[in-house]
């Protein structure tokens, strides 16, 4: 069983990046310099998205659902719940189970949205698809991130302590927050940039109003 699910998470991982490669090119870099640049300016705004969507994906399985949720439960819920408990698990796991399950949702995604099966775009729209391909991006890479700032020193390269140290890595002494008990802050996971914005969010009014539809919290 543990290996068809290392060959899916590996299979995962491939189509997902194979279907970036073919946006890419499709959205606009096939365009020239005009479409360079457009993807340049889209980096950054798709880097900031995705840190938050990893905050918001990081709270919707800390708060809700078990390991026996259909569909993701086992996927994204049972890892998050455990890595509270055994934080140093995830720097000894191999890249298809650190990345395999969110390149699978990546690979979905994409596959839906077909970027590459559009005409080219041009202008505002262009940019738009370009950010929408850098966000699904970093959202599938962010878990590795998550990994380095877990990392002991002495197993991290020079190169991720410096982007750690400029803030364009998620800082391990800022996720370390998270994971003081009841771990309900710095959701982000990917650089933290997004972590000002998420720890205004009222969490437990959201959490409250979705009670009221029958939506409730399950933490552990
Ligand atoms: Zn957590
Ligand atoms: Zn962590």
């Amino acid at each position: 069983m543990h290996r068809i699910v290392t060959v899916l998470e590996t299979l995962g991982l491939l189509a997902c990046a194979l279907l970036l490669g073919q946006s890419f090119q499709a959205v606009g870099l096939q365009a020239g310099w005009a479409g360079v640049l457009c993807c340049g300016v889209a980096l950054p705004i798709g880097y900031y998205c995705a840190d938050l969507l990893s905050g918001l994906i990081h709270w919707v399985c800390d708060s809700f659902g078990d390991s026996h949720t259909p569909l993701w439960g086992p996927m994204l819920v049972a890892p998050f719940r455990r890595h509270h408990h055994a934080p140093g698990d995830i720097t000894r796991i191999s890249l298809s189970e650190n990345l395999g399950s969110s390149a699978i949702a990546g690979a979905a995604v994409l596959w839906l949205w077909a970027p590459q099966a559009l005409s080219a775009p041009g202008g505002v729209e262009m940019l738009f698809r370009f950010t929408g391909l850098w966000c699904i991006a970093f959202a599938v890479l962010s878990n590795r991130f998550h990994r380095w700032a877990h990392l002991p020193l002495a197993r991290r390269a020079r190169w991720m302590q410096q982007l750690q140290h400029w803030r364009i890595l998620l800082r391990p002494q800022e996720h370390a927050l998270h994971h003081r008990k009841p771990h309900r802050g710095n959701y982000c996971i990917l650089s933290g940039w997004a972590n000002p914005l998420c720890n205004r969010v009222p969490w437990a009014r959201v959490e409250a109003g979705l009670a009221r539809v029958g939506i409730r919290t399950n933490f552990d």
